[in-house]
């Protein structure tokens, strides 16, 4: 599908002054060399020089992650923001870290990716049908970026969501992921507010006519994983629901 559609339209007239790749590969070489907030751009480099004990003889990547999987995917995943010692070390998204253990696993499972493990950029893992992105694409001082960051790091995931034209299911991995979303469909003026749709994990949405069906679950964070608020059974369901999704659509194409 090339054609512009009614809700990738306002996206790009947003911002299409700061964002212009045209292709994935251009896009995540401008998310890759941006410094556009000092706090996130001191921090990350700061957590590259100091490191983890178990890894002080790597070389930190320090710089902003872009997103990872399939162009042509159905399934859009969307996190929070790189790992301090997992992506921002690896410089793949969800890699390196227990995170990305519970979520590769999950994806590995219902056969989105090609294997159960992803510990590095170049360990030939491959996504089939899915793509993961962050709205925000450097790590934050404890997990907590700021409103202004996360709205600094937008036009990304825009420019992204216009590039992946055929989306079909958007997974938000926690509420910031559901708000960073609805707040791109609220900026193009495709939902009126974010309000009728709240965060809950396994809770479904139809935001509006013809785009992306949105399914949350929570994030696979070390603290929602060891306090079992999100098992290893609770994701793959998550991912095999779209799996079951995918088989039940009329679409072929279900993209912005
Ligand atoms: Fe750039 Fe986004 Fe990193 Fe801010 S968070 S410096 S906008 S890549």
């Amino acid at each position: 599908m090339t054609a512009t559609s009614a809700v990738e339209e306002p996206f790009l007239s947003l911002y299409d002054s700061f964002v212009k790749a045209d292709s994935l590969a251009v896009l995540n070489a401008q998310i890759t060399a941006c410094r556009l907030c000092p706090r996130l751009v001191r921090h990350r480099e700061e957590v590259g020089q100091i490191k983890r004990r178990a890894y002080r003889e790597e070389t930190y990547w320090s710089k902003p992650v872009s997103g990872f999987g399939d162009a042509a995917a159905r399934l859009l995943i969307i996190g929070l923001a790189p790992g301090a010692h997992g992506a921002n070390r690896t410089g793949r998204v969800f890699t390196g870290d227990s995170s990305g253990d519970y979520l590769y696993r999950a994806l590995f499972e219902t056969g989105f990716a090609s294997q159960a493990t992803s510990t590095s950029a170049g360990d030939g893992l491959i996504l089939t049908d899915a793509y993961i992105a962050c709205p925000v694409r450097c790590v934050p001082p404890d997990n907590k970026p700021l409103p202004e960051e996360v709205g600094t790091c937008r036009p990304y995931l825009v420019r992204e969501l216009a590039l992946l034209k055929r989306v079909e299911v958007v997974v938000a991995r926690g509420g910031i992921a559901l708000n960073a979303y609805l707040a791109l469909l609220q900026d193009a003026g495709v939902i009126g507010s974010k309000a009728a749709f709240l965060f809950g994990h396994g809770r479904m949405f139809e935001t509006h006519a013809g785009g992306p069906r949105v399914v949350c679950s929570y994030h696979p964070s070390q603290q929602n994983t060891s306090t079992k608020r999100l098992t290893a059974e609770m994701l793959r369901e998550i991912f095999a629901r779209v799996r079951q999704m995918f088989a039940k659509t009329e679409r072929p194409f279900g993209g912005l």
